[in-house]
């Protein structure tokens, strides 16, 4: 089926094409996310609006289908009539179970959040692609032979080779992403070890399943028989879970990134099968802008960003488990604590994921206001993957009206830490880990860490010394001489140094 496109529709398409850039952009720092997420949405209702409205109430496809079979009887037959009440109905649960679940979702379960929407995505790419192959008049994909033997009952439609491709790669891209998220979701979530599962030949199992894939997809051009389009989508699922399986704790952030870019890239391939524009300008920056992030994670993580793709590449093999040896540690009162802080100079404060757990951020700033106040310079040290998602220390702290020029990066400050009095560890663990460089069978090996441990004091908050961060290791920090360890829930801790500075 032909189809031209309506100018205006071309045209709303590319505005919620812009609007789409401006949110992006507006993302992209803490003070602008608001703004950008109102983009994003305008943009979206924009899309979604000029959709249902070139889709209703379903004449224009039967017109467009009766000429070409020249029998009206027939069009009416192979079309599925577009429903608006069902529709609406489906956006509107959608939009509930949307609403009700950010409503009540803990801001430390965002990653598992996203994992779970983007294996939603990936099903929503495997189920249209499904449908296309099963109703390929009711998608517009059939070849002009097809056309013609949609009416024999004996020959199944032929889809036009073109749209194959679209349709194989759509759904094995949508396919690796539900599994893969799935995996990544119970990673995160905790109901499978975040430790790396080392397959025995995974590299060479990944690639063959990938070339079969690749190689079935050209075939399916060919011959489009329901056993080759099956198979695609079984070894795509089964990629997405042999990728995802061998990347370990640490890893994860760059995961959850690269699965938000292949559910782009899906929803771009659906884009194409189902002559959408908006979903393939969606699709594509989605895609294009998750490659991106995953990029600069890989960097900031130290990481070959090819590496992650291929599952794992160079993932060490895990060494944990071991009894901890017994080594001595000092631990100190909150009084203890207050008196030292008094007492420096400079202090560099480092949050991690535990401060996110207890929501100490507020009682943080209010620790930091009454050190100003007596002189006492503080900074803020955020590693790139503190906490559970990309930006969430940078998110508690504007929360909590940490000034933005207090809060410093990596690679901004890490050389201070040598010439401050004390680091102030809140709830962070792996992000300060020294084995990252020293210790080759570490699997945070080689990820650039903040160097508390120069700092002349290390005021360490964690609730156990049995308790371990993300990546499942210990950490030497604990047991060094200038280190004392606060044991107790990160708000409470701080509550009580802010008592006792009082
Ligand atoms: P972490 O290594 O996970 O350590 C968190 C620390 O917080 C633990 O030592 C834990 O010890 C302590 N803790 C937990 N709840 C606490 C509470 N209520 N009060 C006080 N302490 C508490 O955290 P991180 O240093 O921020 O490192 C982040 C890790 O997560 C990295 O391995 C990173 O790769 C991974 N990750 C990051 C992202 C991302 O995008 N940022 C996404 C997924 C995974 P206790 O249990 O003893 O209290």
């Amino acid at each position: 089926m032909a189809h031209a496109v309506n100018p205006w529709v071309a045209l709303a398409y590319l505005v919620a094409g812009v609007c789409f850039i401006l949110a992006l952009r507006g993302l992209s720092s803490p003070a602008t996310s608001v703004r950008g997420n109102r983009y994003g949405m305008a943009g979206m209702a924009i899309a979604v609006g000029t959709t249902l409205l070139t889709h209703v109430p379903g004449e224009r496809l039967r017109m467009a289908v009766c000429p070409i079979y020249g029998d009206c009887a027939h069009g009416a037959f192979v079309i599925d009539w577009i429903n608006v009440g069902e529709i609406v109905a489906a956006i509107a649960v959608g939009a509930v179970i949307g609403l009700v679940t950010a409503r009540r979702i803990a801001m430390t379960a965002m990653p598992q959040l996203v994992a779970a929407f983007h294996s939603l995505v990936g099903l929503a790419a495997v189920l249209v692609g499904v449908a296309a192959y099963l109703n390929p008049e009711a998608f517009g994909i059939l070849s002009s032979v097809g056309k013609m033997s949609a009416f024999a009952a004996s020959a199944a439609p032929e889809i036009n080779p073109v749209s194959r491709i679209e349709l194989g790669l759509g759904v094995a891209i949508g396919a690796i992403t539900f599994s893969g998220s799935v995996i990544a979701f119970l990673k995160l979530n905790g109901n499978m070890g975040g430790k790396p599962i080392l397959l025995p030949g995974r590299h060479v199992i990944n690639l063959a399943t990938l070339a079969a894939i690749l190689g079935l997809i050209g075939w399916f051009t060919q011959d489009q028989s329901a056993w080759v389009f099956w198979t695609i989508v079984i070894l795509s699922f089964a990629i997405g879970f042999l990728l995802i399986v061998p990347i370990g704790g640490a890893d994860m952030p760059v995961v959850v990134s690269m699965l938000n870019s292949y559910s782009g890239w899906a929803a771009a391939a659906m884009g194409f099968t189902l002559h959408n524009t908006a979903m393939i300008i969606t699709g594509a920056l989605v895609g294009s802008s998750g490659a991106i992030l995953s990029y600069i994670m890989c960097r900031a993580m130290n990481r070959s960003f090819i590496s992650v793709i291929a599952g794992g590449f160079g993932a060490v093999a895990d060494t944990g488990g071991e009894a901890k040896e017994q080594r001595p540690w000092k631990r100190g009162s909150a009084e203890d604590a207050a008196f030292l802080l008094g007492q420096a100079e400079q202090v560099i404060i480092v949050p991690g994921y535990g401060m996110a757990v207890s929501q100490a951020q507020h009682i943080l700033r209010e620790m930091t206001d009454t050190l100003k106040k007596a002189g006492v310079r503080v900074k803020y040290a955020i590693h790139p993957v503190a906490g559970r998602m990309p930006g969430h220390m940078n998110v508690l702290l504007a929360e909590a009206n940490v000034p933005y020029e207090d809060v410093f990066e990596l690679e901004d400050i890490n050389a201070e830490f040598a010439q401050t009095d004390i680091a102030f560890v809140i709830g962070a663990n792996d992000v300060t880990n020294p084995a990252a460089k020293t210790d080759k069978t570490s699997p945070i090996y080689g990820m650039p860490v903040l160097d508390v441990e120069r700092a002349k004091t290390v005021l360490f908050i964690k609730r156990s010394m049995g308790g371990v961060g993300y990546a499942g290791v210990d950490n030497d920090v604990f047991y060094m001489d200038n280190t004392m360890m606060l044991l107790g829930d990160a708000k409470k801790m701080t509550e009580e140094i802010v008592k006792a500075l009082a």
